[in-house]
């Protein structure tokens, strides 16, 4: 090293201008990543979408950094609030990295597993989910903005993650809000050309990582997975929406259920519950493809007992209009399944809608109680698994509900 100084030329750009309505800016200073159309004055210049912009209030005070879309009801993504920082390749390596330690923290990088490796906007990358399975890396893609930097990122997670292969999927539903026009695809590596295997408390789950539900498997479930196979121990278990077996073979393998029937509407996820079943020699879970309403009915009506009922069902709440009809969904369905339920038995219920809040969920499982003249009592309430962190910046994020109860 010669000891001269380094003159480091500092490039000074401005990016086109989103100014808010008086009053709005606060969420914003909190950190908060969506600028709704709704908080906004005006634009100076005139951005493409998936450009970059700053924000200001309308008192013409830089707030933040972020990524423009008109077409999305969310208009700016925000991603820094330093002035000096822009949204570049150093910028993403670094929140990239910043979001795999934390897996690596968490112990979760075990190449034989899989792992939620970035999670939205929880790790500063609004729009960005990253899953690992196994060696594979599927990136999951719900902003434009994320769309229009999908090749950078993948370059990224190349250099950082070494992944035998990179695909790209995008959220049919959200590709059409934020008009998003990109077909799943292959960013690097190969595609496997048969489904993955990943090991999750030693059991082994075949995952289809292109035609799979969303990512390929419910990682959010993991610990929940476990932990309800814990009180199920020795219990006749019914497993309603088990989609290709999670909790009905963690329930026969890790907890000794002594019979599970496991249910979901949808034949591809039961054929591969199968093969899971058989891919670990676990011979004490019998599948079905049926509708849970209508299955529930049936065991009702044929006299059938349960001592341990997981339900896990879809999202029931799309917005917030659609609450109180979720709500009564939610009502319905555990009402129906504690008249399955012995006295005495478990109940492990979920709800992965994010317009529901735990409280919510909560109260609604009150009303079951009383409706139903059943004791409850809340012996776990639990979340996502800790690769789906919460940031305090952006408590949206957090949607899984899972509820372990005994139930006299
Ligand atoms: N318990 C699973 C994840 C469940 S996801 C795990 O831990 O991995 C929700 C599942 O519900 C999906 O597999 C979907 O196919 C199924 N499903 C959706 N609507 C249904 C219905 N009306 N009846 C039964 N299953 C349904």
């Amino acid at each position: 090293m010669s000891g001269q100084p380094i003159a480091v030329e500092t490039e000074v750009t401005t990016y086109p201008r989103v100014v808010l309505k008086p009053r709005k800016a606060n969420p914003f200073y909190a950190r908060h990543p969506w600028v709704l159309d709704s908080a906004i004055q005006r634009i100076e210049g005139d951005p493409a979408d998936g450009a970059t912009v700053d924000l200001y209030s309308d008192k013409q005070k830089w707030i933040a950094r972020g990524v423009f879309n008109r077409r999305s009801r969310i208009q700016v993504r925000l991603y820094s609030w330093q002035p000096d920082e822009p949204l570049d390749e150093a910028f993403f390596r670094r929140r990239l990295a910043r979001a795999i330690q934390l897996r690596r923290d968490l112990g979760l990088s075990d190449p034989r597993g899989g792992a939620r490796v970035v999670f939205s906007e929880a790790d500063g990358l609004s729009g960005l989910i990253v899953d690992r399975y196994g060696e594979h890396l599927v990136v999951y893609v719900t902003a434009l903005s994320i769309a229009h930097r999908a090749e950078m990122i993948a370059g990224l997670l190349e250099e950082l993650l070494r992944p035998a292969g990179i695909l790209l999927r995008v959220d049919p539903t959200l590709a059409h809000t934020e008009g998003i026009e990109m077909p799943d695809a292959v960013l690097r590596g190969t595609s496997p050309d048969a489904p993955v295997i990943i090991e999750e408390h030693g059991i082994r789950y075949s995952v289809d990582l292109s035609a799979g539900q969303k990512t390929g498997y419910y990682l959010d479930q993991r610990e929940n997975h476990r932990v309800a196979a814990e009180y199920l121990r020795g219990r006749r278990v019914l497993d309603m929406f088990c989609y290709t077996g999670g909790f009905s073979l963690a329930a026969a393998k890790l907890g000794g259920a002594s019979e599970v029937l496991a249910v979901d509407s949808s034949r591809r996820a039961i054929a591969a519950a199968e093969a899971n079943a058989e891919l670990n020699g676990i011979t004490q879970v019998r599948f079905r493809v049926g509708e849970a309403f209508a299955v529930l009915d049936e065991l009702v009506a044929a006299g059938e007992k349960f001592s341990g009922i997981i339900l896990d069902p879809p999202k029931f709440a799309k917005g917030r209009k659609t609450l109180e009809q979720a709500l009564r969904a939610y009502h319905r369905l555990n009402r129906q399944a504690l008249e399955l339920l012995a006295p005495g038995g478990i109940l492990v219920t979920c709800s992965c809608s994010g317009h529901v809040t735990p409280d919510e969920f909560l109260y609604m499982l009150v009303g079951v109680a009383h409706k139903s003249g059943r004791d409850l009592q809340f012996l776990e309430r639990r979340g996502a698994s800790p690769d789906h962190p919460v940031s305090a910046d952006c408590l949206e994020n957090e949607y899984l509900k899972c509820v372990i109860c005994r139930v006299s």
